[in-house]
């Protein structure tokens, strides 16, 4: 997949600040330092898309960022293009921080996975050396609730030996009682699971609600 253009939409904290609805949006969670700004940067090919999520202030809020798309065809040349909107939702895990804080967090999230038209897709980050903790757990069970494809990502990858690599994504299932094919290994540093991944989303993206 080739990546014709990644650009930073808005922040918003609550509904009245999100872009009007436009290409089908795909977000991202997962505990803070999961590695879902180099996750983002990896899938935009760029360096610094996630950065303005990183600028102080901004790692509390949604961040939005429009791509287009162009499947390589066999020979090289561009083929079909996409359109789609990333989502990369603040990290959770400030199980320190003080309570009203984490309310705060959970209301921004909610708000805007249970109420948004144009989302068709939850990607859960988890740090696939460390494995899932309690509050992945929680994010996921709660994910598969909501009429959205869910997909899990593990992190990191390249920390294990390639040789465990798929011991390990089918040990995530299993973790989390999610099917095999919901989970995909991911390395960032090595650029692994990265053309993986963006079939999946787009494949997810392109999913039209009936009705
Ligand atoms: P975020 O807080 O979830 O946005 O996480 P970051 O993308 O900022 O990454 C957190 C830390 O994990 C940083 O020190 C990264 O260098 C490291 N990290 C992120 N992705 C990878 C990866 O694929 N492999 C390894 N080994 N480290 C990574």
């Amino acid at each position: 997949m080739n990546v014709l253009s990644a650009d930073f939409v808005t922040s918003a904290t609550e509904p009245k600040g999100y872009p009007p609805p436009g290409e089908p949006e795909v977000a991202f969670c997962g505990r803070s330092n999961v590695g879902k700004s180099s996750c983002l940067n990896a899938l935009a090919g760029r360096h610094s898309l996630a950065r303005v999520s990183r600028t102080p202030g901004r790692t509390r809020l949604i961040n939005f960022f429009d791509l287009r798309l162009a499947e390589q065809t066999r020979s090289g040349g561009r083929g079909r293009e996409h359109a789609l909107r990333l989502v990369d939702l603040p990290g959770y895990g400030y199980a320190a921080g003080p309570r009203s804080e984490k309310e705060t967090w959970r209301d921004m999230i909610e708000r805007f996975l249970v109420g948004r038209e144009t989302l068709r897709a939850l990607v859960v980050l988890v740090d696939g050396d460390l494995g899932p903790q309690e509050s992945d757990a929680q994010m996921i069970a709660w994910g598969r609730t909501l009429p959205l494809k869910l997909f899990v990502v593990a992190t990191k990858m390249d920390k294990l030996a390639r040789t465990r690599r798929a011991q390990r994504v089918e040990r995530i299932a299993a973790q989390l009682a999610l099917p095999q094919e919901a989970v995909l290994g991911f390395s960032a540093k090595e650029r692994f699971g990265v053309d993986d991944l963006w079939r999946r989303l787009v494949e997810a993206a392109e999913i039209r609600s009936v009705g």
